[in-house]
């Protein structure tokens, strides 16, 4: 079986995928826009063939490294967060890792800044989103923690490893009006996702479910 096209067949079929968006609306994901892009997404493109299997689960998959795709709830979830406003034009994404998530946005917003302190992930998630032809992802090779300053401001922010405080760069490249989405607190489990809105008077914090991320480490490696 060749589960490495992207089309797929069998376990990483379109009806498997469908299924899998049937769960995600189950869970109470809302916005059609999202929906539609995870329904056409492949993504066992985003994982090694051994595991491609598993792709359409609703869970977390081990990408290597010690890292993993997220859970489709969890990247329909934030997504669906991040549109709430209206469509940002800017994203910047923290935690490239597998490259699913930036291409779910890919394909919502007109432009996605994506950013990995491994580099061998990045490498990978390049690869994946040159073979489903995405060319508004831009990427770099770097500690997220600080942003992509040339860039900024970002109508959105979504970063996808969990640091215990709020890393301050992140929120100075938030335009005004622009909102930010980042699972905040320790390893054990204790992390809540938060929403930070930059208004004309400051910022706005929000507190969404319990969720369980990757920590955001320091330094960019190989
Ligand atoms: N959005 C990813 C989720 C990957 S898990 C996906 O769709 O697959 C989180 C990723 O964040 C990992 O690849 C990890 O290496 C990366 N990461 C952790 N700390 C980071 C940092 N400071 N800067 C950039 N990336 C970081």
């Amino acid at each position: 079986m060749i589960t490495n096209d992207i089309q797929g067949i069998g376990m990483t079929s379109q009806r498997t995928r469908d299924r899998l968006v049937e769960r995600l609306r189950e869970k109470g994901i809302r916005n059609e826009y999202v929906l539609e892009v995870m329904r056409t997404t492949p993504r066992h493109i985003f994982v090694d063939e051994a595991m491609a299997h598993r792709a359409y689960e609703d869970t977390a998959l081990p990408i290597g490294h010690g890292q993993t795709i997220s859970q489709p709830y969890i990247v329909a979830r934030m997504t669906e967060i991040l549109l709430e406003g209206g469509i940002p034009d800017v994203v910047l994404e923290v935690g490239t890792g597998s490259g699913y998530q930036s291409a779910i946005l890919s394909r919502l917003v007109p432009k996605v800044y994506t950013v990995e302190r491994i580099s061998a992930l990045l490498q990978k998630a390049r690869d994946a989103h040159r073979k489903l032809g995405l060319l508004n992802v831009f990427s770099k090779h770097s500690d997220g923690s600080w942003g992509w300053q040339p860039n900024a401001p970002y109508t959105a922010i979504m970063v996808t490893a969990a640091p215990r405080a709020v890393p301050p760069s992140l929120l100075e490249q938030l335009a005004v009006g622009g909102r930010m989405v980042i699972p905040v607190g320790n390893l054990d489990g204790a992390q809540e996702l938060k929403v930070y809105t930059r208004t004309a008077e400051g910022i706005e914090e929000c507190t969404m479910e319990h969720v369980h991320f990757v920590p955001l480490l320091d330094g960019a490696v190989r």
